[in-house]
């Protein structure tokens, strides 16, 4: 049986997840709307977008509290960009709507108006020696990150790739270049959540 990994697909470049994770054996890719497709997923991932859009969608949804229950519940989840913001438990200057999984303080838009979007070769030390390319689109950053979180990633001195427990969050997009890694990382994740912990 192949894993099922959900992708919530409200907003944002969730097909393109939906295709990486497609690229792993054994893993099977669902899109998430509703509570009902949300009980067939046995990981999730939130795609880069909108956050305060993707929020209202999740709150008209009805899939705010379903997520967050699930994810105490030991359900691994994985954030990029607008999707590391929702997992923050606070945001720089907001209110908006949020899951609020993650022991961290997150900035939006924080790299400023010069470089909105950029490229850069990220090193991310627990997948090898070989640097992604991380791709940042109006990206945020970690400002602080609790005792709890573990740094994945730093670009410059910003802390750009994140993980606590069953919990995950960079503000690249993997899921826009060819490199499965990040991905595989979390479907490793999610099998090890299956088998009973990590
Ligand atoms: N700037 C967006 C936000 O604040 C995130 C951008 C992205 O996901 N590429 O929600």
């Amino acid at each position: 049986m192949p894993m099922r990994i959900g992708v919530l697909s409200l907003q944002g470049d969730y097909l393109a997840h939906a295709a990486m994770l497609r690229q792993l054996p054994g893993v099977d890719a669902c899109h998430v709307r509703d509570a009902g497709e949300l009980a067939e997923a046995q990981g999730l991932i939130i795609p880069g977008g909108e956050s305060t859009t993707i929020g209202k969608l999740l709150d008209r949804a009805g899939l705010i509290e379903p997520i967050v229950q699930r994810a105490r519940g030991g359900m691994p989840v994985y954030g990029t960009c607008a999707g590391l913001i929702l997992m923050a438990e606070r945001i720089e200057g907001s209110e908006q709507h949020r899951l609020g999984l993650m022991d961290m303080l997150v900035a939006r838009n924080a790299f400023g108006r010069q470089i909105d979007s950029f490229e850069a070769a990220i090193p991310v030390p627990l997948l090898g020696a070989d640097p992604l390319r991380g791709v940042f689109i109006r990206a945020p950053y970690v400002v602080e990150a609790g005792p709890g979180v573990e740094v994945l990633a730093r670009y410059e001195d910003r802390i750009v790739a994140v993980r606590q427990g069953v919990f995950m969050a960079s503000a690249f997009h993997p899921e826009l270049t060819n490199d499965v890694r990040m991905h595989r990382l979390f479907a490793d994740m999610v099998r090890s959540a299956q088998s009973g912990g990590r």
